[in-house]
């Protein structure tokens, strides 16, 4: 359907990015990936994005967002604050509107390669509470970036609707999950592949992939 089209990727080398990569790559003719350094916890995080961007031989843009910190301390940028999550809440890994700049950077750089095309792994199954990740709102800013640059963005949200299980069989849909499982980062405390074991975010990611390998059945 988009085959002739150029696409841009959000990207940090996570499991859900690198699945919407493949995805694009499927897709669309030519996919190019924007990647936001913000002072994250792990520097491996944006070295583990351009390696997989080197890898799978697209064109990797790493935009500074540092001022994030600036606006919103909390427990992914800064070293001193613990990741926690109390039950119903905002994991401390919050920042406001984090999602919200990204996309509209992201649309901003899009433009000016030429690329109408913007895909993003954001998901509203495993709502953690992150307001600007609701399809509603992707949909409401897809408007107004329209209206602010005057152009015919589309943004595509893949894993929308997806749970975990259901986002490791699209990228086994892919021929991407062995790529997936080995080389991408999840793991808030920096260890790649299947994570420490420990964090809320490999917690998450490993449940996901056991029911999604039960279901699939077999070995592994
Ligand atoms: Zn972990």
């Amino acid at each position: 359907m988009f085959k002739n089209e150029k696409a841009i990727v959000v990207f940090s080398g996570g499991q859900d990015s690198t699945t919407c990569l493949f995805w694009a790559k499927k897709h669309f003719a030519e996919v190019e990936v924007v990647t936001f350094d913000y002072g994250q916890r792990h520097k491996l995080e944006i070295e583990v994005a351009a390696e997989i961007a080197r890898d799978l031989d697209v064109e990797q843009t790493v935009l500074d967002m540092s001022l994030l910190n600036q606006l919103s301390p909390n427990a992914l940028t800064r070293s001193d604050i613990e990741i926690t999550q109390e039950e119903g809440q905002l994991p401390s890994t919050f920042v406001d509107g984090r999602n919200h700049l990204f996309l509209s950077f992201a649309a901003v750089m899009a433009k000016q390669k030429g690329a109408r095309h913007i895909i993003t792994g954001v998901c509203e199954t495993d709502f953690s509470g992150y307001p600007d990740c609701r399809d509603v709102f992707v949909k409401s800013l897809n408007v107004t970036l329209n209206l602010a640059m005057d152009y015919e963005f589309v943004i595509h949200t893949p894993l929308m609707w997806l749970n975990k299980a259901e986002t490791w069989a699209l990228s086994d849909e892919l021929g991407a999950f062995d790529y997936v499982r080995e080389r991408t980062l999840t793991c808030y405390n920096g260890v790649i592949g299947s994570g420490c074991g420990e964090c809320p975010a490999c917690k998450l990611r490993q449940a996901g992939l056991d029911e999604y390998l039960t279901e699939r059945g077999g070995a592994k």
